[in-house]
């Protein structure tokens, strides 16, 4: 068999992955490309696969990076199934409809930009997909929960394990017969998906895959340790007293998928402890209250002890000083009132949805803090914040970042340096495992990634580039 990397190869969005066999195309994730708007519309439009000919997709979690180009696939005349697992499934239900609804808001507020503003250099833009699309993505998604096998096109199966990254997340093991219905030879290639880390809150572990003969991993943090979980608690309450004193704002920019919700549980730790200045904490953002409904009906995905909390009835999405904020007048009103407070708001790489706004009205203001919670992307407003560049565009105008920029890598949900080479080494001791193909990452982490790997044992690591086959 043959893999193309299509997407997130060298680089962490769009993540696109072909398995070519003699008698199937599947593909793993389609995901869409982020980052400076002109060049992730073209990567985004040309997908970079034949829609008609591929037999299946498999669907590692809800991220938009992994599934947001699904409804262009369906578009551009792919009309086979699509193997995820239930959780996955229901939030792509709500997590592609956003999407869709963002970019309509988006072009809107560009075009209308344009209009009044015809210097400003900027092309009028047509959203991607619309809600229909979504629509039809999700009548081809069938649901097969963890640790069952599914097959999903001839000689090919697929089981999913949990992936310990976000709600529903799946490493998947996928076994192609060479000659399928002959009981011919088997291999098993492991794709992490995005892999998540231990003893996080709600999520149970990373589960090791036995019998892999090629592993394709993922590699965002292949260069960085984690700090523990607990010690972002510490950070994260001083944050928050130091902005509540000087009478400031945080902006915390999250993905709405557990991240939100996993700050959510340490904000609500710190109360307990009283460690929490008095200070109201807004979730602004609808797919974050529609996702938390999500989460209360998949128990199954659940570690123990978030599965005794809600059996108790104690669920941390619940406190006194939390608003979920759906409405947009409230959404602005939160920005026009001078008082102190937490502003948890999608999207996660600061492109798109209400955040920006909210950066827009704070950033300018030394008392205000950005606190930066998760991977932001080469060319996103996110990345440029992390940077601190002394002036950013928002909206297409260019502002002072004048607020205090906190990063806080600990809360991230994907696996550091040390998880990866670990995971790597657990599936070798458990099987034939040869070539390692390092995806989502860029060029630093992978070299560093492949250095650690090779002093481990781990001999066979590359990081294949857009376009690059490799044969299993
Ligand atoms: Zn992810």
């Amino acid at each position: 068999m043959f893999i193309e990397f299509v997407g997130a190869a060298q680089t962490v969005t769009g993540s696109k992955h072909l398995i070519r066999t003699k008698h199937a195309n599947v593909l793993l994730d389609c995901g869409m490309f982020q980052g400076r708007r002109k060049e992730a519309n073209r990567l985004n439009q040309e997908l970079g696969v034949d829609a008609p000919s591929l037999d299946a997709v498999i669907l590692s979690h809800a991220h938009i990076d992994h599934s947001g180009a699904l409804p262009l696939l369906v578009r551009q005349g792919f009309d086979g199934p699509i193997y995820t697992t239930p959780a996955t499934r229901d939030l792509c239900a709500v997590m592609l409809e956003d999407a869709a609804m963002i970019q309509a808001n988006d072009a809107r507020f560009i075009n209308k930009t344009i209009a009044r503003d015809r210097a400003s250099g900027l092309d009028p833009v047509e959203p991607l997909f619309s809600v229909e699309d979504v629509l039809r993505v999700l009548e081809r998604m069938i649901a097969v929960p963890y640790r069952r096998t599914a097959e999903v096109a001839p000689g090919v199966r697929v089981t999913f394990y949990d992936a310990g990254h976000v709600l529903g997340s799946a490493i998947s093991a996928i076994d192609v017969e060479e000659s399928p219905g002959s009981g011919g030879k088997t291999k098993r290639v492991v794709f992490t998906g995005d892999l998540g880390r231990k003893n996080m809150p709600i999520l149970k572990d990373p589960e090791i895959v036995e019998g892999a003969h090629a592993l394709l991993t993922e590699s965002t943090y292949g260069d960085r340790l984690h700090k523990p979980i607990a010690a972002m608690e510490d950070d994260l309450a001083s944050v928050l007293e130091r902005t509540y004193q000087r009478g400031g704002k945080v902006v915390i920019p999250s993905f709405a998928l557990e991240r939100a919700q996993e700050l959510l549980y340490a904000i609500n730790e710190l109360k307990r402890r009283g460690r929490m200045p008095k200070m109201p904490v807004y979730v602004d953002s609808p797919l974050t209250v529609k996702i938390t409904d999500i989460f209360r009906i998949h128990p199954e995905c659940y570690d123990a002890e978030t599965r005794a909390l809600i059996r108790e009835n104690r669920s941390p999405f619940d406190f006194e000083e939390l608003r979920y904020v759906s409405d947009k007048e409230e959404s602005i009103a939160i920005d026009a009132s001078p008082e102190p407070c937490v502003i948890i708001s999608a999207s996660g790489m600061c492109e798109a949805g209400r955040v920006v706004h909210h950066l827009k009205a704070t950033i300018e203001d030394p008392k205000n803090t950005v606190c930066i919670v998760g991977f932001q992307a080469a060319h996103t407003l996110g990345r440029r914040i992390v940077e601190r560049r002394p002036r950013v565009k928002i909206f297409g105008v260019e502002r002072d970042l004048r607020a205090e920029v906190v990063i806080m890598n600990g809360f991230s949900a994907h696996a550091d340096q040390r998880d990866l080479v670990q995971y790597a080494g657990e599936l070798k001791e458990r099987g034939p495992l040869g070539r390692i193909a390092l995806v989502h990452g860029e060029e630093t982490p992978q070299k560093a990634l492949i250095a650690k790997m090779k002093e481990n044992g781990l001999d066979d690591a590359v990081a294949p580039g857009p376009g690059d086959v490799i044969e299993i």
